[in-house]
């Protein structure tokens, strides 16, 4: 055995320092993964004690409700390839367990344009396709080529092509029909050398407004995004949190147009010619709900989208406030909020 395929398998380990809820749930057992042979042991290991894998990256869009009955593997393998490049594009493969905004840095630095507006978001670029990751109107499928996932009940690595991974709106086929079946081994970005910057929200408009866009550059609108993220958000090593705790809902046309008379100022955006997406931070605010705290878990009082967990509580008790909100969201406008972070176990 090769010294890169060991396994270290530990038992009992508390979860707190790698979920950024800062949830106190411990797994059952705990490995490291940081190269792509130690998968199979693992997997095997699994297997005969008949236990359930998590798949744990930053632990930014989870929410582990009490200790994982099961193996975690930590994603942890590194490295960059260039694979293919041309006069117009580089094509990037990332290994999953590489942090993805040192990733952003990494391409701004090589001149790869393409991730500016999805800069400052937490987590590993394993995690990046589950569910599509976005920020001010870009998202992953916009740079994504392709993908490697081991299918853990075969054990063997397919290849997903952007078809193949259904990418929509904050989901994908990794939250669907794949759910917990793929362990995504590297990701392949197709990235431009020529900028094509896209500053279309009011916010991040606003923020690179006094540079002429003719001297407006991707690192410019990666330093804006970075400059107003850090103005509202809250960084998780002070207050726990998971960014925004619901996904955005779309309704129909119809109750479009009832909320807008029963709600003036609903903030909408068109999606088709059906569909309007509702801002869910808009709807939890305007229902009361900013800054309210439920002892040690609180709504964020920057944006009421954000669920905090100031005391370290258990995940249940950021669940017992997110239910809370979601009864008192549907109540109010007959709108059903999905909550954005998966839940384990
Ligand atoms: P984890 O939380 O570790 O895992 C999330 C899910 O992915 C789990 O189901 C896990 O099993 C699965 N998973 C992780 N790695 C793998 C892998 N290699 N193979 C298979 N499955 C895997 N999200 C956005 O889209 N846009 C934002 O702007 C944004 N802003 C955020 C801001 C803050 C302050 C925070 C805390 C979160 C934010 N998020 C945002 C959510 C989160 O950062 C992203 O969803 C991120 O991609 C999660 O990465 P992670 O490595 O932490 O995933
Ligand atoms: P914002 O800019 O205040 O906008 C509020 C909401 O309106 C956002 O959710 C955004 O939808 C939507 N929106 C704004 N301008 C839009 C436009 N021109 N077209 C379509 N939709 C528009 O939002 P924010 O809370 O500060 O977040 C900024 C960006 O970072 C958003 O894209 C948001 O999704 C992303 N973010 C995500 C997380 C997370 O955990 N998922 C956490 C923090 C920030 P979208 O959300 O669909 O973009």
């Amino acid at each position: 055995m090769r010294d890169s395929e060991r396994v270290d398998i530990q038992e009992n380990i508390n979860l707190q320092p790698y979920n950024t809820l800062a949830v106190p749930a411990k797994a059952q057992h705990y490995a490291e993964v940081t190269d792509v042979s130690q998968l199979p042991a693992l997997r095997q290991f699994a297997r005969d004690r008949n236990l359930p894998l998590l798949i744990l990256g930053g632990g930014s869009n989870v929410v582990l409700r009490e200790d994982f009955p099961g193996l975690v593997l930590h994603m942890r393998m590194t490295g960059k390839t260039l694979v293919q490049e041309d006069r117009h594009h580089v094509w990037l493969r990332v290994a999953a367990g590489e942090n993805w905004h040192e990733l952003v840095e990494y391409c701004l630095a090589n001149e790869y344009w393409g991730l500016e507006n999805l800069s400052l978001i937490p987590g590993s670029v394993g995690a990046a396709p589950i569910q599509n990751i976005g920020a001010y109107g870009v998202e992953l499928k916009d740079v994504f080529s392709e993908l490697e996932a081991m299918d853990v009940v075969t054990g063997e690595v397919h290849r997903f092509d952007k078809d193949a991974c259904e990418f929509g709106y904050r989901d994908s086929l990794f939250k669907r029909a794949g759910k917990d079946r793929y362990i995504i081994l590297s990701v392949t970005l197709k990235l431009s050398r020529q900028p094509h910057l896209k500053v279309t929200y009011p916010a991040l408009k606003e923020a690179v407004g006094a540079i002429p866009m003719a001297e407006l550059t991707p690192v410019a609108v990666s330093e804006a995004v970075c400059r107003i993220r850090r103005s509202k958000l809250p960084d998780p090593a002070d207050i726990p949190n998971v960014g925004s705790f619901f996904k955005n809902p779309l309704v129909g046309l119809d109750q479009f147009l009832e909320l807008q008379v029963r709600h003036p100022g609903l903030v909408s955006y068109p999606v088709d010619a059906r569909h309007v997406k509702l801002a869910a931070g808009w709807l939890i605010e305007r229902a009361g709900w900013k800054g309210v705290a439920r002892g040690p878990v609180a709504v964020h009082a920057h944006q009421a989208l954000v669920l905090t967990n100031p005391g370290r509580a258990p995940g249940g008790e950021v669940l017992a406030l997110a239910e809370e909100i979601r009864h008192s969201i549907a109540a109010e406008y007959g709108v059903d909020l999905e909550p954005e972070p998966r839940v384990y176990p």
